[in-house]
């Protein structure tokens, strides 16, 4: 079926995901040459669920700006023109999909995979240097996108693709064979069919099966490799159990990316932490990854579910030997309830058995046909997965080069053929005694890591409620003296106006005296989405008083400012405020301005300044405007 009909016929099923109208309008505008980065902001604002998003995602870690910002004009600056757009489309999408109806489909893992996938596209870019890892952070998130339009038009007979776990080639067979098609194409329809640059509508359609060579268009192969790379992160993240060898893999692809072999863990573990910060954003729920070390180390043993079977599980103990007399003797001598004995006949067999049951200790005879017991050391130590095992060499003497030989290759410990059992037993207790030593450490390194990603959120989270009042949400006097510093500052350097407006409400004690203090809460949060919806996007609307309001407006001159107090002033006296009890009441505010002129100190003064102006308003008869 031709590319076109496939999105011809999911639209006319009404039920295919898209972007909303605010996002749409934001993509269309942004093509327009002539459009600056205020246009843009305006639509946001008309989307008040969108313009947190942007000022949150601004505000990240992710970012990495240094103050916290409050207004979505200065978020759009820092972020830029083109992120703006490509997020609004992402989080447009994320806010409305986050169920629906397709009941094998697991919506929060294919998000949350998804966000994965971003981070990483933007960590590789960062890293890269070619291209706008912002650009990519969007491009990661959405490069699945045809599974959602599948699963959102399709919902019964998509059902029927996810009865089973599947790898990505099987998943693609089974949509073939229901559609006829696979959601690789649909994702780059889509996003194409959105407006998103072909580049990267393509680059999303070919990733998840690339191969470099089979993409004509270099750019679109670049790209695709990219996306690539991050999907293959973002499926780690995601394994529920961890394995040492697609962590390898996925190291030796990185490579192609200017992130070399030594960086990667650092690398990997950075993008784990910064993808659970953005589910904590995106309230994407996450799942806990193990570091880069831990996946390495315990291969595929790491459960992440259950950290504690690491430290209680039984010790899986390998015996190798060529000669199966001494195999049944060992096997008989290590028997305990707290161990698992595995046998091997030669060092090839071992090396499956490794493979397949990661041993925490091998003991191996020395001689033997084949690989022998001092190159399978050698082979073990440089191997991640069983570079830590602890090895027993079984040798038949006891000379001085021999022993060293045996050390040199990786052996732990030795001992002498024939053994008795009490030597023996005492060897491996020894070596046990290491093992548990090494777990418990590998636990509470685990647990410290947790430990600090619980910080790292719960500092977040006290980050937001310093700067915000509880009440209204909005910032609060402490947010509103570092903007005004700021603001200050930018003024100063740039030789910009500034004005500020104090706002205190008349005679408020009447309300709460005869409404209750409820009904005055209520007010005050009313008042300050008026004042919210009023203010322009580079104003800063903070409550910094009991029912005292602060608004900051750089690059704002008296005549402007006090056009914007009289516009506050004019949108509460026409609002009726309706109490609980069915009540309505009028309000009415007054209103002092100042404008910054180098005769000021500092930001306090010209706040003082406008709060004498105010003073001037009550005595005046209130409802009015004074100007300092
Ligand atoms: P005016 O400003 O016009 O002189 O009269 P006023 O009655 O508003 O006087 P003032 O500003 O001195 O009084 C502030 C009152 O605001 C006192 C208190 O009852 C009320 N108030 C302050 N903070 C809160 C609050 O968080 N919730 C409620 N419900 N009331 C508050
Ligand atoms: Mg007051
Ligand atoms: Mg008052």
């Amino acid at each position: 079926m031709s590319k076109r009909t496939i999105i011809d016929q999911l639209r006319e099923s009404k039920k295919l995901p898209s972007p909303s109208r605010v996002a749409l309008e934001i993509m269309r505008l942004s093509q327009d040459e002539d459009v600056s980065l205020n246009d843009i902001t305006k639509i946001v604002e008309t989307d008040p669920a969108l313009t947190a998003e942007l000022i949150k995602y601004a505000n990240s870690t992710l970012i990495g700006g240094q103050s916290p910002l409050l207004s979505i004009h200065r978020a759009a600056v820092r972020l830029g023109l083109n992120n703006v757009v490509n997020l609004a489309m992402s989080f447009s999408l994320l806010s409305q999909n986050m169920t629906g109806r397709c009941a094998t489909f697991n919506y929060h893992r294919f998000w949350s995979r998804s966000l994965a996938q971003a981070v990483a596209a933007r960590s590789i870019a960062e890293v890269q240097g070619k291209y706008d890892p912002d650009e990519l952070f969007a491009c990661g998130l959405l490069a699945h996108i045809g599974e959602l339009a599948l699963a959102s038009v399709f919902p019964v007979e998509y059902a029927q693709v996810f009865t089973q776990e599947l790898n990505r080639n099987q998943q693609v067979a089974r949509e073939n064979k229901i559609f006829g098609y696979d959601h690789n194409e649909v994702t780059a329809e889509l996003l194409l069919d959105w407006g998103i640059p072909e580049e990267f509508a393509r680059s999303a359609g070919f990733h998840e099966q690339y191969q470099a060579d089979s993409i004509a268009n270099r750019p679109v192969a670049e790209l695709a490799g990219l996306l690539h790379l991050a999907q293959q992160i973002a499926e780690i993240c995601l394994l529920k159990i961890p394995q040492s060898g697609t962590l390898l893999e996925v190291e030796d692809l990185a490579q192609r990316f200017s992130i070399s072999t030594s960086k990667f863990s650092t690398f990997f573990d950075r993008i784990v932490a910064k993808w659970q910060e953005c589910s904590h954003i995106f309230r994407i729920p996450s799942q806990q990854c193990p570091l880069y070390h831990q996946i390495r180390d315990f291969g595929t043993t790491y459960l992440s579910e259950d950290s504690t079977s690491i430290i209680d599980g039984n010790l899986k103990i390998l015996a190798v030997d060529d000669d199966p007399l001494t195999l049944l003797n060992l096997k008989k001598i290590l028997a305990a309830d707290h161990r698992d004995i595995m046998i091997a006949e030669s060092g090839e067999e071992a090396l499956d058995k490794v493979v397949e049951h990661q041993p925490q200790m091998i003991i191996t005879d020395w001689r033997m046909p084949g690989i022998n017991g001092l190159e399978l050391c050698r082979i073990l130590r440089h191997t991640s997965i069983t570079e830590h095992v602890y090895i027993i060499m079984l040798t038949g003497c006891e000379t001085e080069e021999e022993l060293i030989q045996a050390f040199e290759a990786g052996a732990d410990d030795y001992v002498v053929k024939p053994f008795t059992p009490k030597v023996l037993e005492a060897r491996i207790r020894s070596g046990e005694r290491l093992i548990r030593y090494q777990r418990t450490i590998n636990h509470d390194r685990e647990l410290i890591q947790q430990y600090a990603s619980r910080l790292a959120a719960a500092n977040h989270t006290l980050l937001t409620m310093a700067m915000t009042d509880a009440l209204t949400g909005l910032p609060n006097r402490r947010s509103a003296m570092a903007r005004m510093n700021d603001a200050v500052a930018e003024a100063q350097r740039f030789n910009e106006n500034l004005s500020c407006i104090m706002i205190d409400l008349d005679h408020f004690k009447d309300i709460n005296d005869t409404f209750g203090h409820d009904s005055g809460d209520l007010a005050l949060k009313e008042i300050a989405a008026i004042f919210v919806n009023k203010a322009r996007s580079y104003d800063m609307v903070s409550r910094t008083g009991g029912e005292e309001f602060l608004v900051i407006s750089s690059r704002t001159d008296p005549v402007e400012a006090s056009q914007l107090a009289e516009r506050l002033r004019l949108a509460v006296e026409d609002h009726k405020f309706v109490l609980k009890d069915g009540h309505t009441i009028r309000l009415t505010i007054s209103l002092g301005v100042a404008t910054w002129t180098p005769d000021y100190p500092d930001g306090d003064a010209l706040i003082k300044a406008a709060d004498q102006a105010l003073y001037r308003a009550k005595l005046n008869g209130r409802n009015r405007i004074e100007t300092a």
